[in-house]
């Protein structure tokens, strides 16, 4: 397929980044740089408008769809426009609205969570429209534009989607990158392909005692019982287990260590329950890979120095490795605390995703095609911790994968959601390569 690639990729990254589309603060601003980002992408990639179908689901989800050769499952790409609040802007050092294009970089609040991800998969369709490319099988586009505020809009794309039967062949959204350090010490390029995601439970914990004089306590008030119930819940953490998906990409990492640390993985990698324990025993990263995890986010109680309270509270932040659920978290967390008088409930919950296939074809032609675009690196599949809004289509999609095809260093991944967050136009150049080729690789239905 012969493609010309428009110039002027980087400015159009800058353009998406001058509208503070802060999904935190629509409450204040209205849906008013909502608006106008519709309006810039049609000004940007007039072809997409021209020929793709094109439809709202809800004020804040762009959903486009590009009529394939073949009917049948389509395949989904996702990506969302909407960010996240800036901070303190003084310690930015580019202003983060004003998209700064400054020796091969686009600076700015969204470059790489997630316009830059609408950027160069909008740039690709742009690209083979205007080859007169038609892909083998229907091709959705999804834009949400409240991803960073529970994603309401994708749940309700994602339930049209069932509603008319539709089931992706293939989900591709956010999470995974192109990086150069995909584990601390770990020096290697790598795309790593989120094939899970962790679920969440939020639980609240009370107690209740009589009040009354802080100078003569009874034998156990109401923060003594939540006291005792979060030090028995980090006395017995949840038990640690290595998934073969985190197995494979330890080996995956072998060849990229030395010394001791080589040593670990050799024994991460072939005595798993052994290395799930080593890697649970590091606590923090290491040990969210392998376990569910616990951590008390906020306790309450009393309102007098002297005054014993009449009701104390813990809020226990749950993150679910695959393998349990919301309900069996929250049972054994019960278990474990062993005490009547401890109320256990449950807020927010969400099962753990499945894991998607890593030996179909999609996952093949999603690695050819970063292996293209990026010189041949291997793609790696892992199971990553945060939450995407490919989740709600996981339940009906099974091959859903989680990755945005930009490349950045372990400092830029600490920009996402932090400050000076930019994106190489090499990257962004790469990236719409990588869109380019998976499209024109998907398969016919059949
Ligand atoms: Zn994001």
């Amino acid at each position: 397929m012969d493609v010309q690639v428009r110039v002027g990729i980087a400015e159009r990254m800058s353009r998406m980044v001058r509208i503070p589309t802060v999904s935190a603060h629509v409450d204040a601003t209205g849906p008013g740089p909502f608006h106008d980002f519709e309006e810039l992408l049609r000004e940007l990639y007039p072809l997409v408008h021209e020929r793709l179908e094109f439809e709202k689901i809800t004020d804040f989800g762009l959903l486009f769809r590009w009529p394939g050769r073949t009917s049948g499952s389509p395949a989904l790409l996702m990506a969302h426009y909407d960010v996240v609040p800036v901070g303190d802007e003084g310690a930015w050092s580019r202003p983060p609205f004003d998209g700064v294009i400054d020796d091969g970089v686009v600076w700015g609040r969204g470059t790489l969570d997630d316009k830059g991800a609408v950027c160069v998969l909008l740039d690709a369709v742009e690209n083979l429209l205007a080859a007169d490319f038609t892909p083998a099988r229907d091709l959705y586009v999804w834009l949400g534009g409240n991803e960073e505020s529970h994603g309401a809009a994708a749940r309700e794309a994602a339930a049209e989607f069932q509603r008319r039967g539709i089931h992706p062949w293939i989900v591709l959204d956010e999470g995974g990158a192109v990086v150069d350090e995909p584990l601390k010490g770990i020096r290697m390029d790598a795309a790593m392909v989120g094939v899970s995601e962790k679920g969440i439970v939020t639980i609240t914990l009370t107690a209740r005692s009589d009040p009354g004089h802080a100078s003569a306590p009874p034998k156990l008030t109401a923060t003594d019982r939540i006291a005792r119930a979060a030090s028995r819940l980090r006395a017995h953490p949840f038990p640690a287990r290595m998934p073969q998906v985190t197995r494979d990409m330890f080996r995956r990492f072998v060849p990229a260590t030395r010394g001791a640390m080589r040593v670990a993985f050799r024994i991460i990698v072939a005595v798993p329950w052994l290395g799930a324990r080593m890697l649970a025993a590091m606590a923090g990263e290491a040990a969210a890979v392998v376990r569910t995890t616990l951590a008390v986010t906020m306790l309450g109680g009393g309102t007098a120095a002297n005054v014993l309270p009449e009701e104390a509270s813990a809020v226990l932040n749950v993150r679910i490795a695959p393998g349990e659920t919301a309900t069996t978290a929250l049972r054994r967390v019960r278990r474990v605390i062993r005490d009547r008088g401890v109320t256990v409930s449950a807020q927010e919950q969400h099962d753990p995703s499945p894991i998607s296939p890593v030996d179909g074809e999609q996952f093949r032609l999603l690695s050819a095609a970063v292996s293209d675009a990026y010189d041949g690196i291997p793609s790696i599949p892992y199971i990553q911790m945060s939450a995407t809004d490919s989740r709600y289509f996981h339940v009906f999609s099974p091959a859903t994968y989680r990755f945005s095809p930009l490349k950045m260093t372990g400092a830029q991944r600490e920009s996402i959601h932090g400050i000076d967050e930019h994106v190489t136009v090499d990257a962004l150049e790469r990236g719409e390569r990588f869109y380019r080729r998976l499209i024109e690789v998907l398969p016919n239905d059949n």
